[in-house]
């Protein structure tokens, strides 16, 4: 039977929402194997002062005093260099999230990537201070001539990064939830000629679920319906060939973003996210698994991302006495999840995992 001990394990890409969903959602980044998370800023309204970043981090603490939560910015037009500065030398946020303006959940303070020039002295600050950027590669269709649309608004987002790269060569740079094979191929070409100890400034999170989805799963439900979409078998080839590598700018990021059931069961409007918080290292496992990359889990659910965040020993310090460990036992996806305020249906609710986590004492 196989245990396989993760060590501190790293989630670089969480909604934990606020109010009701939060008291619900946040316990579960521990119950689903991860020791250190972090934590996106679109919220209502968005995060973009200190004082609600601080007081989000006060929050999900007392929420979940184990766990480690690293916090992020949203990018716009109120950010100011002098800002970002004093937040990167408290320590208060390791990166800032940029999303473009109405692609997602809550994007509507979002910008438009076809311009970044207005962020460049935010962005020469974040490369200075070692602040990541993380990317919403999705490029927003304007009118009907751009031809953008939920498939190949990614792909149509590729030459900003490598645009963003070329400027800014030391900054680092994470294109979240990648769903593409050209996306996986980009982030290996800038990666090119990389050694072993180098230091890496394009990385890509991937979330658990892209692991299984392709386009016909969302198509007729829609709890598998998120942005970017699921695409196709070749894409979602790309991206188990990419997670299971080892490669070290592929690390794990779940993405998972609750909504209420009542959201994801409409006919219109239905909210995009899909929620695997609860069982964020099984769902991960079962797929390496299944190709055979066990031994390369590990790099991707913690080395790699630790890594490329840097993090530095007083975080991982409250990691020290306790693992995340692999166990191979059968494992029930819960069909909903409530606290009588609030409920969620999780990814594959009802469904079961062949692989759970404990956490034990070093
Ligand atoms: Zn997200």
């Amino acid at each position: 039977m196989t245990e396989i001990n993760l060590g501190t394990t790293a989630d670089m890409h969480v909604h934990l929402r606020d109010g009701t969903m939060s008291k619900l959602i946040t316990p579960t980044v521990k119950s689903g194997g991860i020791s250190i998370c972090y934590v996106m800023p679109n919220l209502v309204p968005p995060i973009t002062t200190k004082q609600q970043v601080e007081e989000y981090h006060k929050n999900l603490e007392k929420m979940a005093p184990d766990t480690t939560f690293l916090m992020s910015f949203y990018l716009c037009k109120e950010l100011t260099p002098e800002l970002v500065e004093e937040c990167a030398d408290k320590g208060l946020i390791h990166g800032i999230k940029c999303y473009p303006a109405g692609v997602t959940t809550n994007s509507k303070y979002g910008v438009d990537p076809n311009d970044f020039s207005q962020f460049y002295p935010i962005f020469e600050k974040m490369q200075e201070k070692g602040i990541i950027l993380n990317l919403h590669g999705e490029k927003p269709g304007i009118d009907e001539k751009d031809e953008i649309n939920i498939i190949n608004a990614e792909s149509k987002f590729l030459p900003a990064l490598r645009k963003l790269h070329q400027d800014f060569p030391r900054l680092k740079i994470i294109l979240e939830h990648t769903t593409t094979f050209e996306s996986i191929e980009l982030v290996r070409e800038l990666n090119q000629g990389k050694k072993q100890g180098d230091e890496i400034f394009i990385g890509a999170t991937i979330t658990a679920h892209h692991l299984y989805l392709i386009i016909d799963n969302w198509a007729n439900n829609p709890i598998n319906y998120c942005k970017p979409v699921a695409k196709f078998h070749k894409d979602k080839n790309a991206l188990i060939d990419a997670a299971t590598s080892g490669e070290p700018w592929f690390f794990f990021g779940s993405d998972s973003a609750p909504h209420p059931i009542h959201k994801k069961q409409v006919h219109v409007d239905v909210c995009a996210g899909v929620y695997t918080q609860c069982n964020a290292i099984g769902y991960v496992a079962e797929i390496f698994d299944k190709f055979n990359k066990l031994e390369n889990l590990k790099k991707f659910v913690s080395d790699n991302g630790i890594k490329f965040y840097d993090l530095k020993e007083e975080i991982l310090a409250k990691h020290k006495n306790e693992s995340v460990w692999l166990i191979e036992r059968k494992n029930k996806v819960p069909e909903i999840l409530g606290n009588g305020e609030v409920e969620v249906v999780p990814f594959k609710a009802g469904d079961e995992l062949k692989y759970i986590i404990e956490w034990r004492k070093n």
